[in-house]
């Protein structure tokens, strides 16, 4: 058994190692401490043969190591560095107990049980405080598999507490023995899929935030309005629901480079898609069209509504300037909105081009205002084209 726990164990540390995708992650940290844990049982084998020092004080004192590691790479996946005196207390206070109850295998038992449960205590504690982990299944498992641990250790300490020796059970057949031995392992592989599952879901949230969202701003970016566009047009079209999209561009933004610099030019950006975001409702979506364009698709919305909004925006910039390094950076926004009931066969695509066209006009009209464009069907537009002249 012990054999087996020792060799798989190492072979989940080569595992995770070989596999970690990034050094913060904590992930290397978690592969040290079963590394830690797999010498740990290599050292217990060597009981009755090598002196009680090795197969003991260093086996126990390495768990102890195994658990601290654990402690670590738990706060390292949070971004923390955890506290000195939850990750050496425990390990210095396993060594020196050890060395003084070296004789005392009661005591021994009890206080590395007690020890242990508290350490198991602060992982949890690290893993769930101050506030719990966007990555649930993962966080749950690891729990589910050291509370098992945990609460087995409180019990075999409170045993020796209590009772003179061994359960029988232990002493009589090595069944007992076998048993601790078996559930330590499943709780090693349990724990450690369970962080595995941490760092695969925070990896893949992390991809579907790149994917979707703009890191300057943190508004959809284009693809993610694209797709939302799409879906929300097919069912304002099912419904025969009015759609309208708003456009809005920032005025002469070049200038607000030119004289503070980008930085200034990044903050006003933020601050320009914090302040559509601020008004929007729920189900609408702003998002960055492209440099300093911005767009909002609102679904269930008439023309009066988007007209409405857009000009509650526009003033809204005008009101409240954003900042750079304390200095006021006030910018007006220029809007073009389009609203209208898409008929079956209307690409939602034409909504964002007649919000353009809008838009366009407004910078033509004097910019710091709100212009709308009705929405063109491509036969529309073939039917408005002049009548070839003949000669
Ligand atoms: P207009 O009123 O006609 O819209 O004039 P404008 O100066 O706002 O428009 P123009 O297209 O001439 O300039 C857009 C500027 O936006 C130029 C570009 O450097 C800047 N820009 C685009 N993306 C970013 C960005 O992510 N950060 C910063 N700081 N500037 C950006
Ligand atoms: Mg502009
Ligand atoms: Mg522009």
């Amino acid at each position: 058994m012990m054999v087996m726990v020792t060799a798989g164990t190492m072979a989940l540390a080569v595992a995770m190692a070989v596999v970690r995708p990034d050094r913060r992650e904590g992930i290397g940290l978690w592969a040290l401490a079963l590394v830690a844990h797999a010498v740990t049982y290599l050292l217990f084998m060597t009981h009755g043969w090598a002196p009680n020092w090795i197969s003991m004080v260093l086996a126990n004192t390495l768990l102890a190591v195994a658990f601290a590691l654990l402690l670590a790479a738990v706060s390292q996946f949070h971004g923390r560095t955890p506290q000195r005196l939850s990750v050496l207390l425990p390990i210095a206070l396993t060594a020196v107990l050890l060395v003084i109850f070296q004789g005392h295998d009661q005591m021994r038992r009890l206080v590395i049980s007690f020890l242990l449960a508290v350490q198991i205590g602060l992982i949890l504690w690290a893993l769930w405080r101050p506030e719990p982990p966007r990555q649930r299944r993962g966080a749950l498992l690891i729990s589910a598999a050291l509370g098992i641990e945990g609460v087995l250790l409180l019990g075999r300490g409170i045993w020796y507490a209590v009772h003179d020796g061994p359960p029988r059970i232990i002493t009589s057949n090595g069944l007992g023995q076998s048993l601790t031995f078996l559930t330590s392992f499943i709780v090693v592989q349990l724990a450690t899929l369970g962080f595995i599952l941490m760092t695969k879901d925070r990896a893949e949230a992390v991809n579907h935030e790149l994917a979707n969202y703009d890191m300057l701003t943190g508004i959809a970016n284009r693809r993610l309005l694209q797709q939302t566009l799409r879906r929300d047009a097919e069912r304002a079209m099912r419904e025969h629901a009015p759609y309208a999209v708003m456009m809005a561009d920032i005025d002469h933004f070049k200038a607000v480079n030119d004289t503070h610099g980008h930085l200034a030019g990044d903050a006003v950006l933020r601050h320009i898609a914090h302040l559509l975001q601020a008004r929007v409702r729920g189900q609408d979506m702003v998002g960055r069209w492209g440099g300093e364009e911005f767009l909002v698709l609102l679904p269930a919305t008439t023309l009066e509504g988007a007209r409405h909004l857009a000009e509650a925006v526009r003033a809204g910039v005008c009101d409240a300037p954003g900042h750079y390094d304390g200095i006021p950076l006030p910018v007006t926004i220029s809007i073009g909105i389009c609203a209208d009931i898409l008929q079956p066969g209307d690409r939602p695509r034409l909504l964002v081009d007649a919000a353009d066209k809008a838009l366009y006009a407004a910078k033509q009209g004097g910019r710091n205002r709100v212009e709308h464009a009705p929405l063109t069907r491509p036969h529309e537009l073939r039917g408005a084209r002049p009548a070839p002249v003949r000669s």
